[in-house]
């Protein structure tokens, strides 16, 4: 149990040192309010952990910082790196905004850098093919141009496929939700002012805890290309202009609703993709802090049925093509 990331699906690893968490190579933890997380190395996002034995696991890791030389440190949060490689993220008594730039800063810019790499691959092709095809083909070898938009297209046909969610089917039991479908998600007003629903493109409709949870897991692939730094300090700001984090879908609703559109373009009104980029990574921050949350309330166990499926949905992108091969033959391609 526990060995998958809730939200990309990766392998967590393992540590040696935390005799009651043997599962990651960074921990996050939260010594006053006993909140521990597993940070995954792939997407850098902070996985809850609902086990009773976290106390104990807790404890460790704070004595274990305490007697580590400690890398990077404020008075709300720190950083340890133990001999082993196992990293240590204390978190102290941060207000809002600091821990959310903290917590999403990576993510967000990791994302963007990776983003980065991919999205200059049709460019590159677009310039080489008019500014001088010949010499850059005679440059890279023609088979590796042929290699390079393959890996590109692959990478594409992946995302397309790549296995996001279950929700509740409307002939009873589940369906997957694929990557492909992100595009069409709408954020619509829902019974009652103040309140909204998640609507798939089949017009499944998805409230309250259904509704953040699928947003956590929807979210990111529409913001598959990050943010850069100013862009992750402005939604922070953004996600502080609201008291609490669920009440920011009702503030994206409303700048929904607010959109001048011209007749023809009504269609899309609701579509989260048309929401200006750091109100969707502001929401993507709020579905996170309000799907620990109610973990939080629900004492716990809302999330251990989130981390089952995430090892079921994982099953099945294992047998996926494996993007990160295809990453590496980018970048490597790319330095030399
Ligand atoms: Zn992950």
């Amino acid at each position: 149990l526990y060995s998958t990331c809730l939200f990309c699906k990766a392998r967590l690893g393992s540590n040696e040192e935390i005799e009651h968490f043997p599962v990651g190579s960074r921990l996050a933890f939260d010594a006053a309010k006993g909140r521990l997380w597993v940070v995954c190395r792939r997407c850098t996002r902070w996985n809850l952990t609902p086990l009773e034995e976290r106390w104990e696991a807790v404890e460790e890791c704070e004595r274990r910082f305490a007697t580590t030389h400690i890398r990077y440190s404020t008075e709300q949060v720190g950083l340890a790196r133990l001999s082993s490689g196992l990293e240590l993220v204390r978190v102290g008594r941060p207000n809002r905004p600091e821990f959310a730039a903290w917590r999403y800063g990576a993510r967000f810019t990791s994302r963007y850098r990776r983003y980065l790499l991919w999205s200059g691959v049709p460019v590159g092709l677009l310039a080489a093919s008019v500014f001088g095809g010949a010499a850059v083909a005679a440059f890279t070898g023609g088979s590796g141009m042929l290699l390079y938009q393959g890996a590109v297209l692959a990478r594409e046909e992946y995302s397309r496929r790549k296995p996001l969610l279950l929700v509740p089917a409307a002939a009873g039991g589940s369906r997957l939700v694929r990557g492909r479908e992100a595009g069409n998600v709408k954020l619509v007003p829902g019974g009652g002012a103040g309140r909204w629903a998640l609507m798939l493109g089949d017009g499944t409709r998805l409230r309250d805890e259904e509704g953040v949870r699928a947003a956590g897991l929807l979210l990111p692939h529409l913001n598959a290309a990050g943010g850069s730094r100013k862009s992750v300090d402005a939604a922070v700001r953004e996600l502080d202009r609201v008291e609490h984090p669920h009440r920011y879908f009702t503030a994206a609703l409303n700048h929904l609703e607010a959109r001048r559109l011209a007749p023809v373009r009504e269609y899309e009104r609701y579509e989260l993709l048309y929401l200006p980029h750091e109100i969707r990574l502001a929401l993507e921050m709020a579905a996170h802090e309000e799907v620990e949350r109610q973990a939080l309330d629900g004492e716990l166990r809302a999330l251990e049925v989130a981390w089952r499926e995430a090892e079921e949905i994982a099953a099945i992108a294992d047998r996926l093509l494996l993007p990160a091969a295809v990453e590496d033959f980018i970048a490597r391609h790319r330095r030399s």
